[in-house]
């Protein structure tokens, strides 16, 4: 039974340990993650599946499935020694994706014990009250925005079939290119592109999203639709509501927080 689904990003500098300073910048994004956290904690979640656009280090047309028994969060790459987690993994759920999934789409089961920073980010704020919640963790493709949407309705009767209660995050940036000094250079068309996007989101135009111009989303140097696609492949059946909860970019990169009521 699917009980949450939310789309957020995943800043390094909302972890305290890296972003220090630079907090404040992030305000609405963190009030943003708090008030999730706590409609998280009332949906009584038993298993969370991830969705993350850095999950699959491997790249290639294929998804991933992470099946390593024990998964790590931690943020050393960021100059953060401090900030662990861990948490097990629902590695039954994730072989019963990956079977469910495989007639139809390339996708492989991967074992990395440490979960990668898109992944991270989202578990640090959302399972504050929930240290024992089982982790599925899903690495998107590089495959056409329609096949994300049928992976995620594919998943959808996964969630349906289980007795368990399951939320879905799908963790993932907009443009990166909004600010002359964005680190990956700047695009006139990135604020056009986080428009649109969240414009098709709130009036849950799927179709629109799924159609939205190649050319647009290039420019823009994105790294959250594909997540998105998915999360909507799975919610689109059911009567869910688009909220959002902010939307900043402090350092020239689109963070949306988007919670879909269901
Ligand atoms: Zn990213």
């Amino acid at each position: 039974m699917l009980v949450f689904s939310a789309f957020v990003p995943h800043s390094p500098l909302l972890i305290p340990e890296v972003g220090k300073e630079n907090l404040g910048k992030l305000d609405s994004t963190i009030k943003a993650y708090q008030h999730l956290e706590a409609e998280l904690y009332s949906a009584k979640p038993d298993i969370l599946l991830i969705i993350s656009s850095h999950a699959n280090s491997r790249g290639g047309a294929f998804f991933t499935i992470n099946q390593q028994p024990k998964l790590k969060v931690g943020f050393k790459d960021f100059g953060d020694l401090l900030t662990k987690l861990e948490f097990a993994n629902e590695i039954g759920f994730g072989y019963k994706i990956k079977e469910s999934c495989e007639d139809h789409f390339p996708i492989i089961l991967i074992a990395d014990e440490n979960l990668d920073y898109g992944s991270g980010i989202p578990l640090f704020y959302l399972t504050q009250h929930l240290p024992n919640i089982k982790i599925v963790s899903i690495g998107y493709a590089d495959l056409p925005l329609e096949k994300h949407l049928r992976f995620g309705e594919i998943v959808r009767k996964q969630i349906n079939l289980s007795e368990k209660r399951i939320a879905v995050v799908a963790s993932g940036d907009l443009s990166h290119k909004l600010h002359q000094d964005s680190p990956a250079g700047f695009s006139p068309r990135a604020q056009e592109f986080d428009e649109q996007l969240m414009s098709l989101l709130n009036k849950g135009d799927v179709e629109g999203l799924v159609n939205i111009d190649h050319n647009l989303v290039a420019e823009a140097g994105e790294c959250g639709l594909r997540s998105l696609m998915i999360l909507l492949g799975i919610i689109k059946e059911i009567n869910y509501q688009p909220e959002k909860l902010s939307y900043e970019a402090p350092f020239g990169i689109g963070y949306l927080v988007e919670n879909f009521k269901l």
